[in-house]
């Protein structure tokens, strides 16, 4: 990762709408993330979590305003939109593991082909990888040999491979038996902790109080508060994350 002196933000959104025909679902956002930062993004359901996420590495188009990357502003299309997101890591709530494949192709293939990384180098950072969240028994195996856990794990490593400036996570443990949703977000912790730079949909206020430098609460398409996850937890300003918090919790 390059760092600048200037310290300007790695994802800076300003004035971004969006909408699906009349349906305005991201409006008037305006949302800095500065390098290292975690920011969690909670909200009903139906608010443009999702949305928000995917306009970040430009799963979806939007109408007006302007998301850049590292200083540069994303294009509509283009190789230098290939370029810029494969900046961007995402981690949804299905893991999407290619079934064919096994783990370890899983987590090289990206690297080779798109990054154009030799084989041997993208094997041996896999195996680094794949050790470092927990599964590095598993290389042989398939996806469908694997739990919901371990496959989520393989996802994160995955996205890794291809060393994003930041990582996006769309409710990445809402599919997950409960025994399970540990495992993972404590290797989402410990990205945190080394620094990466992350945006985290999730209502996990345990992960939130633990790695989240800000907690930003969506309703209706915007940004209705951002605050500390304590503050937020504690003492939210509106009544919507008020009344939102007294459902969740
Ligand atoms: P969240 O992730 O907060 O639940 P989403 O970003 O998925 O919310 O959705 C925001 C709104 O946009 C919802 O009303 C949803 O129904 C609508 N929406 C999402 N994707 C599409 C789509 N591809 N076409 C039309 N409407 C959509
Ligand atoms: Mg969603």
């Amino acid at each position: 990762m390059t760092s600048r002196p200037n310290g300007e933000p790695l994802v800076r959104l300003s004035g971004v709408n969006k909408w699906f025909g009349e349906l305005h679902v991201l409006q008037d956002i305006d949302l800095d993330i500065a390098r290292g930062e975690v920011v969690v993004v909670i909200g009903p359901s139906g608010s443009g979590k999702s949305t928000l996420c995917r306009a970040i590495n430009r799963l979806e188009p939007i109408e007006k305003g302007e998301i850049s990357i590292d200083g540069e502003r994303l294009p509509d299309e283009g190789k230098d939109l290939a370029r810029l997101r494969a900046d961007v890591g995402m981690v949804f709530q299905s893991f999407n593991l290619f079934a064919h494949k096994t783990i370890l192709e899983n987590v090289t293939l990206g690297p080779v082909k798109v990054r154009k990384k030799p084989k041997a180098d993208a094997d041996k950072r896999a195996r680094e990888l794949l050790d470092r969240v927990g599964v590095s028994a598993q290389v042989d195996k398939y996806p469908a040999q694997l739990s919901g856990g371990q496959q989520q794990r393989v996802a994160i490593a995955r996205a890794l491979a291809m060393e994003p400036k930041v990582m996006l996570f769309d409710e990445p443990t809402s599919a997950l038996d409960p025994e399970m949703i540990n495992e993972v977000l404590d290797v989402m912790v410990g990205l945190a902790k080394d620094g990466m730079t992350m945006v985290v949909v999730t209502h996990e206020m345990g992960f939130a109080r633990r790695a989240a430098n800000r907690v930003v609460f969506m309703d209706e398409g915007r940004i209705v508060e951002t605050a500390e996850p304590e503050t937020f937890f504690t003492a939210p300003k509106s009544e919507r994350a008020k009344d939102f918090l007294s459902k969740i919790l």
